[in-house]
């Protein structure tokens, strides 16, 4: 009853449309859910991760929840995770993804979920990484830790020396590190990042935990620039 009362006051707004959820609509109304431009055929080896990555990261798995395109709702929807930190947004779309991969078998391989570290400062605003609630989700349904600690992204001001020497690309590939080496050796990685266009984040990661000896390594993102 005072549920009611409250959400009355202070409806819970669809994160894609801002229309008003009815009471069995978890965080996106049925028609974004509906319009949500989901990636087609996602365990296919002909998945658009392995070609934006190909000859860069040797590449187990791949997956995609959506396809990304500029004003359309799915841009409202990402726009959500980053800025408004909808960290129950960003878990929801985990579990969704989860339960696709679980299905995939994916628990059978994969050993830890990594997301791709923020910078400290951009963390302390906004006070989450919004990959944490999706990384978390997947790692709950495949049944295996959930660890963003070894992975750490250098502050801005370390890697600032680098960028009067070295091409952009270049400085992208020193941003992480591993802290404490071995810790990982021979663990198959699923890395989980928000957003993928270059590929030159996921890229730099993987060069980071290749140093730290990982067997394989697989990826999760909740969109691909299409
Ligand atoms: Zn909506």
């Amino acid at each position: 009853m005072f549920q009611d009362f409250k959400n009355f006051l202070f409806p819970k707004l669809c994160a894609c449309c801002d229309a008003v959820l009815l009471k069995y609509e978890p965080l996106l109304c049925t028609f974004c859910r509906n319009e949500l431009p989901l990636y087609p055929n996602f365990f296919d080896g002909d998945h658009d991760l392995h070609k934006i990555l190909y000859g860069r990261v040797p590449l187990q798995h791949a997956a995609c929840l959506f396809y990304f395109e500029k004003k359309s709702i799915i841009q409202n929807l990402i726009h959500d995770l980053k800025y408004k930190g909808n960290e129950e947004l960003s878990f929801h779309l985990g579990e969704w993804l989860g339960e696709l991969l679980l299905e995939a078998g994916w628990h059978n391989s994969i050993d830890l979920v990594i997301p791709v570290p923020l910078h400290k400062k951009r963390l302390r605003e906004r006070g989450y990484n919004q990959v944490e609630g999706f990384g978390k989700a997947i790692a709950k349904e495949l049944s295996v830790p959930y660890n963003d600690v070894c992975l750490k992204r250098r502050s801005t001001s370390a890697t600032q020396v680098f960028k009067n020497r070295l091409a952009r690309t270049e400085v992208v590939k020193n941003h992480f590190y591993v802290v404490g080496n071995n810790s990982l050796s021979g663990e198959h990685v699923l890395l989980v990042d928000d957003l993928v266009t270059t590929g030159a984040t996921l890229e730099a990661c993987y060069l980071a935990l290749k140093t730290a000896d990982i067997e394989h390594i697989s990826i999760a993102t909740i969109a691909i620039t299409k």
